[in-house]
């Protein structure tokens, strides 16, 4: 592959010149050209997006790469599928406050931005109306007056989109905004940008989140073992020597990560670099992504397997969220 990159593109720079042109990734990667014209009709619904880091660790000319199917547009994502929705979570009934979701006791969830470095086909948010969710100065002062005014919320988790698309002045401000709440304990971060595009690890935002006096933790979204490589590795390292607390979740997802083989290997992969496993999510119904739905009953088998084959800790919680429930619902396994 022949990628204009340097080590010293800036992530700003890697974050907006990603590839979003179905025909030269399927390019870059040697794939058949028959793939594009269903990957640009698919598209239409739900861009393309692809940062060159991420494109540098998917296998050339292997269609069944488990990093490309999180990627690459299909024609079945054209496909109307029964109970398949816009809005599995129902997530509009939840929002006390434009772009804040107070769901659960104790915790309020931020969405900080609709933009994301990577677009996975698999993603509820898909459809999600980011537009009307932009977060402004305005908007922030009013999610600020809202925690502000419940001493019942313990922790604040920033989501999205991605949250660490913001800038390090940016998320300067929001740190210590809400480490001026005292009732505000803990920073929870969702995040898929430390593993898509590793240079966002910057030392400035190391020091940002080491030295605010909230309990930080990242949860990252890795899939698949593949996504983690010596770059990924390095960021991981500084993030944990700052004692923020590393998770990950997961969704399991048909063709790409379906196997005890590759659940073990993730989770033991993630624990090279102090990553513990949180949550693998069965797929929530989405419109367009019904072709990576997994069966319940197959799932808490392979769980199940998994809690045979690895210490306790090293297995995630197979869960779902179903929404009007006060809590994620995890799914009850077969040990095997
Ligand atoms: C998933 C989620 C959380 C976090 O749930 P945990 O079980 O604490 O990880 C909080 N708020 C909302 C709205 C969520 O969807
Ligand atoms: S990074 Fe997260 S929010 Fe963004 S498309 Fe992927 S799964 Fe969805």
């Amino acid at each position: 592959m022949n990628l204009p990159l340097t080590a010293l593109d800036s992530w700003q720079q890697l974050l907006s010149h990603t590839i979003d042109d179905p025909a030269e990734l399927i390019r870059a990667l040697d794939l058949p050209e028959d793939l594009i014209a269903p990957a640009q009709a698919a598209a239409q619904g739900f861009p393309l997006r692809v940062p060159t880091p991420y494109l540098r660790r998917i296998e050339p000319g292997n269609p069944d790469d488990p990093l490309l199917k999180q990627v690459l547009p299909l024609s079945a994502e054209t496909r109307k599928v029964a109970g398949y929705v816009t809005d599995p979570l129902a997530e509009a009934q939840f929002n006390p406050r434009q772009g804040l979701v107070h769901k659960y006791q104790g915790r309020v969830l931020l969405i900080m931005t609709g933009a994301c470095a990577i677009n996975c086909r698999y993603c509820f948010r898909r459809h999600f109306p980011y537009d009307e969710n932009r977060l402004g100065p305005e908007q922030w002062q009013s999610m600020l007056e809202y925690i502000r005014s419940d001493t019942s919320i313990s922790e604040v988790i920033l989501s999205g989109g991605d949250p660490l698309a913001v800038s390090d002045s940016r998320l300067q401000r929001l740190v210590g905004d809400l480490s001026a709440i005292p009732h505000i304990k803990r920073l929870r971060i969702h995040s898929r940008l430390p593993v898509v595009i590793p240079q966002r690890v910057t030392a400035e935002m190391i020091d940002i989140l080491g030295s605010s006096r909230l309990l930080t933790t990242l949860v990252l979204h890795v899939n698949h073992a593949n996504e983690v490589d010596e770059q990924v590795g390095h960021a991981l390292t500084q993030l944990r020597q700052a004692n923020i607390t590393l998770l990950n979740q997961a969704v399991l997802l048909r063709g790409i990560n379906d196997s005890v083989d590759s659940l073990k290997a993730l989770s033991e992969e993630l624990f090279n670099w102090g990553v513990l496993p949180y949550y693998l999510f069965v797929l929530d119904p989405v419109e367009g992504a019904a072709h990576f739905d997994i069966p319940d009953e197959e799932a808490q088998q392979l769980v199940g397997q998994l809690q045979g084959t690895l210490p306790g800790y090293l297995v995630p919680r197979l869960a779902r969220e179903i929404p009007d429930r006060p809590a994620k619902t995890v799914l009850p396994t077969v040990i095997g």
